[in-house]
Parts: C-alpha cells; structure tokens; sequence
C-alpha cells in the first residue's frame, strides 16, 4: 500500500489545513486533536511520509526517528503531563480503527484514563 499524499495530515504539514500547533522543528509537527477525547489530546506526526509505526521505523532515517523520539517525550513534558502520567497510542490499520494513513502518535491525559483497554468496547 502506498502512501496517500492526500491525508489530512498531509495537508496540515504542507499547510493547506490550519491546525492548533503545539510544536514543530524540521521532522517532526504536533497540534491538538479536533476532536479531543481528553482534556488534552494532542497529535504528533513525522513530517516525512510514513503511514505506520511498521512503515516509519524501517524507512525513517536516523535523524528522523531519533526527532520524533525526542519531540514526544518532549511534548509530553510541555504539556504537563510527565507527573500526573499520560498515554500514548499508535493506531495502524483495521483492527485498530486508524483514520488517518500517516503515522501518528496520540498523546492523551489531563484526567484518570482508566485501564488500557475497556472490557466492553464499541
Ligand atoms: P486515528 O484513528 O487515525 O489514530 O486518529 C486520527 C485522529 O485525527 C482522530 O483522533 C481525529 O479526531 C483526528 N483528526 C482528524 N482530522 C483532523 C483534523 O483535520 N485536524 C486535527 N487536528 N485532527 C484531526
């Protein structure tokens, strides 16, 4: 499957979409879910073409996953969240709903989350 340049992430990085930027650098964008399912719920994506975690660690370079790592646990610190805790999750693919086919991490918290993983999930 290839990458569809068309995404919505695609066109927030090229800036054809506005988005709520909480940081950027050369590799590496975050902003703010459009549809937050925490308090605070932000995105971070690579600037480079991936589609999935798979995807992005066989064919990022050095540089760019060593920014992505460094920018989330970055992020995270910025937002507050590095004491009361937060979540991060990657959805690829059917099973896990992704949405968007450009890989993202999802940063959640400002409240109690619960367990990972509801036992009645819809
Ligand atoms: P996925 O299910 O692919 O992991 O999550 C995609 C996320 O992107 C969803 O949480 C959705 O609310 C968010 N999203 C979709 N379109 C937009 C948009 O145009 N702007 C922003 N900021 N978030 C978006």
């Amino acid at each position: 499957m290839s990458y569809d340049s068309s995404n919505i992430f695609a066109k927030i990085v090229r800036g054809e979409i506005p988005c709520d930027k909480v940081y950027e650098d050369d590799h590496v964008l975050a902003f703010r879910d459009i549809n937050p399912q925490t308090p605070t719920h932000v995105l971070v994506i690579p600037k480079g073409e991936y589609q999935s975690y798979v995807d992005f660690s066989q064919q990022a370079s050095d540089l760019e996953i060593l920014a992505f790592t460094r920018a989330v646990g970055r992020i995270a610190s910025d937002l507050g969240l590095d004491e009361p805790g937060y979540r991060i999750i990657a959805n690829h693919g059917r099973d896990a709903r992704q949405e968007v086919p450009h890989f993202h991490l999802h940063i959640c918290g400002g409240e109690d989350m619960g367990r990972m993983i509801k036992p009645n999930r819809s």
